[in-house]
């Protein structure tokens, strides 16, 4: 089969590789609608992951089944699928410990272009196929659906792991696709005054139709000082990250109000240690907990997030900026969200 690969670090290509093998509980699934994530970026060109060869990229799609193993009991072929990002061995003991996403090994979940080939392929291995898949709603297309992959589900997770509640102030710091299912996630669990931190402006705007009240610029000083600015000094309930470094956290730490957390799905790409402020974390005793956090995924949660886009309380459309039609333009795609234009949000692919 063909499929798009990172040959080895700084390097991608077109490659031939074994069709994938279904086995009793998997199935097989040929791609309906892909798209790249940030995440392939920092694998490929920050080598975030270390060395890989010729390893299939690609983490977000929708697919149609095609073959199903003779355990699969939900799915048949012809079913349009949406492919969860993390797949993770729901029989595992990490599953049983209540962290599927973490089954087999901390990130062992997160299989897809990491410890296996990914979709970026005409044939895609899904395992524990009723567990992981879940089928696309009649009213969702195909490009929208590939939004349920990870986009929704990581920016989601962030409002879950700072449990952002009613009324609260809440700071989302990266306004990219990840960062603006955040600002969405907040407003669905009730924030009140969302603010959402990034430059470009198309990013901005979306923001806004999201619901972000206030947008700030890391471009135009320390966001934590601008924050507090805005706050007479008090600062926000929640910071939810998804954009920045290392030292973000340190901004995060900051902006925060005491018996505050941080929900961070950010992809740390490089640099060796996270900088904790230790005044502003109140000598080690201002109640500020952190949270950092792969996006679960289990057929369950596609399924419900599915629904709020099927329901009207979500529109994740309004981040697909690019739009191709052809197996082919995964290759342009992958260079688009490596280059990241002004003009990007997130491309899509059309098989
Ligand atoms: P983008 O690059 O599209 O967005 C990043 C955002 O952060 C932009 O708004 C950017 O601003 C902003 N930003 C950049 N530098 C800074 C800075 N120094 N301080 C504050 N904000 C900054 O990324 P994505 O939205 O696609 O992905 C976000 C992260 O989430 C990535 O690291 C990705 O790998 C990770 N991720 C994590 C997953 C998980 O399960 N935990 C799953 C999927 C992705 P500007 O407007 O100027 O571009
Ligand atoms: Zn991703």
């Amino acid at each position: 089969m063909k499929a798009y690969a990172m040959l080895g670090l700084n390097e991608t290509g077109w490659v031939e590789k074994q069709d994938p093998v279904c086995g009793p509980l998997d199935a097989l699934c040929r791609p309906v609608a892909l798209a790249p994530c940030t995440s392939d970026v920092h694998t490929v060109w920050e080598g975030a992951l270390g060395e890989r060869h010729d390893l299939v990229l690609g983490h977000e799609g929708v697919g149609e089944v095609i073959e199903v193993g003779d355990l699969v009991e939900d799915f048949v072929p012809g079913d349009v699928v949406i492919m969860p990002a993390i797949t993770p061995d729901w029989g595992s003991r990490e599953a049983q410990r209540g962290y599927p996403v973490h089954s087999g090994g901390m990130l062992g979940g997160w299989k897809f272009s990491n410890s296996k080939d990914g979709v970026f392929a005409e044939k895609i291995h899904i395992n524990d196929a009723d567990a992981n898949l879940a089928l696309l709603p009649q009213e969702i297309s195909p490009e929208t659906g590939c939004m349920l992959s990870d986009m929704m589900p990581t920016g989601f997770h962030a409002s879950e792991m700072a449990k952002v509640t009613f009324g609260e102030s809440v700071c989302v710091i990266g306004i990219g696709p990840v960062g603006l299912m955040c600002v969405r996630g907040a407003v669905l669990r009730g924030a009140s005054r969302v603010i959402g931190v990034g430059s470009r402006p198309i990013c901005v705007e979306v923001a806004r139709e999201y619901g972000a009240t206030d947008i700030v610029s890391y471009k135009d000083g320390p966001i934590a000082e601008q924050v507090l600015d805005m706050t007479d000094g008090d600062g926000v309930d929640r910071v939810l990250i998804a954009g920045g470094d290392v030292d973000t956290f340190a901004e995060a730490i900051r902006m925060l109000k005491p018996g505050g957390a941080i929900g961070n799905v950010n992809y740390l790409g490089s640099g060796d240690s996270v900088r904790i402020p230790r005044l502003e974390w109140g000598v080690g005793m201002g109640h500020k907990t952190i949270h950092g956090g792969l996006m679960p995924g289990g057929r369950l949660r596609m399924e419900r997030l599915a629904s709020l886009i099927v329901h009207g309380r979500v529109d994740p459309s309004l981040m697909i900026t690019h739009r191709f039609e052809g197996f082919d333009h995964v290759e342009e795609a992958v260079r688009l969200m490596k280059d990241k234009p002004q003009d990007l949000i997130k491309p899509v692919v059309f098989i």
